[in-house]
């Protein structure tokens, strides 16, 4: 063999049809552990693995006699110590001497073969790393949709809450406490001093003795209709509310006096009128508009002043505060 292709930097043999070894260079035998005379007309199984075997029979002979090559081919050989070792086949079928040859080089394939694993490791990793991301951002996005739901839900309990703390539990109307605030709202620096404003204080006339006859509980079922009464007596922008106990107001805003008479002598009739399922049900009331000077405090007391004069002078009556 030529000295050249002898140590050539790739194993080079040589192979008759029957698979018999006809030429290995010295690259391959030193790869192999091999001297020449141990595989030289010996047949190819010698070096290769079991699992191989088959796949040479099977895949490589066929293939160079149909198609006179094969190219990059995955070959393992078996090393005289039993080492299994990866190669990259190319082959080309020659006749010479009216003879057939495969001719076959090989490339060691170890280091490839190692940065492939290496490479399908970072893949494999990738992958799982990506997947994870995935997950995690598939539970970010129920934990947001979660978050969400129950801010929501805790918003429709805090106004739920806030609708409570403002309202008159027994009758649905306004609280005390609410309807200070709105009278204190039409008192601040800022507020437009023209602006008009009436107020109305109503007290149920003998109510004690309604309780003392026919109980608290229909006692109770008066206030509520009562309270019924007032809310559908007043517009949007007033403020009905119970004032405590069996007293009631409504805060008027834009009301002048003429006005707020003309509703408080509405409620004064509506309550006289109605069937109340027991004897008769009237209630005084007190009328106050704002004057200049006025604080909150000045015109509820007008108010207040004004209820009891109607109360001193045969209730079931409005009077003007003055
Ligand atoms: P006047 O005409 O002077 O206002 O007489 P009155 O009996 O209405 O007044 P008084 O202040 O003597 O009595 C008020 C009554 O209202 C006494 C109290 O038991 C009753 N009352 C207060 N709050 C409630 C309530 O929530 N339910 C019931 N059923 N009665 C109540
Ligand atoms: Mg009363
Ligand atoms: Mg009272």
């Amino acid at each position: 063999m030529d000295r050249q292709l002898d140590c050539a930097p790739f194993g080079y043999f040589t192979l008759d049809d029957a698979g018999m070894i006809f030429e290995v260079n010295q690259t391959l035998l030193s790869l192999l552990g091999y001297q020449l005379h141990e595989v030289q007309g010996k047949h190819i199984n010698l070096i290769l693995p079991n699992a191989s075997r088959s796949f040479y029979q099977l895949y490589f002979f066929p293939m160079i006699r149909l198609q006179n090559k094969v190219e990059e081919m995955f070959f393992s050989f078996k090393s005289k110590d039993g080492q299994e070792i990866s190669v990259l086949l190319n082959a080309l079928r020659h006749e010479r001497d009216g003879k057939v040859f495969n001719d076959c080089a090989c490339l060691r394939m170890k280091n490839r073969i190692e940065y492939e694993e290496v490479i399908l490791a970072a893949k494999k990793e990738t992958e799982a790393r990506n997947l994870l991301k995935v997950k995690q951002i598939a539970e970010l996005e129920r934990l947001q949709i979660e978050l969400e739901s129950k801010q929501k839900k805790l918003l429709a309990v805090n106004e739920t809450l806030l609708e409570m703390a403002n309202t008159d539990g027994l009758t649905g109307l306004r609280n005390r406490h609410y309807l200070q605030d709105c009278l204190s709202s039409y008192f601040t620096p800022h507020t437009e001093q023209s602006l008009t404003l009436s107020f109305l204080l109503i007290d149920i006339d003998f109510f004690k003795n309604v309780n003392d006859t026919y109980g608290h509980l229909t006692g109770d079922s008066i206030l509520q209709k009562l309270g019924n009464l007032l809310r559908e007596e007043s517009r949007n922008e007033d403020v009905a509310a119970r004032y405590g106990g069996e007293e009631f107001a409504v805060v008027l805003p834009a009301t002048g006096n003429v006005e707020a008479l003309e509703m408080a002598e509405r409620i004064r009739c509506r309550v006289e009128n109605a069937d109340w399922n027991t004897y008769g049900v009237t209630v005084s009331i007190g009328v106050a508009t704002k004057m200049p000077g006025d604080t909150e405090n000045s015109l509820q007391s007008r108010a207040d002043w004004a209820l009891y004069y109607s109360k001193d002078n045969g209730r079931n009556r409005i009077t003007f505060g003055l």
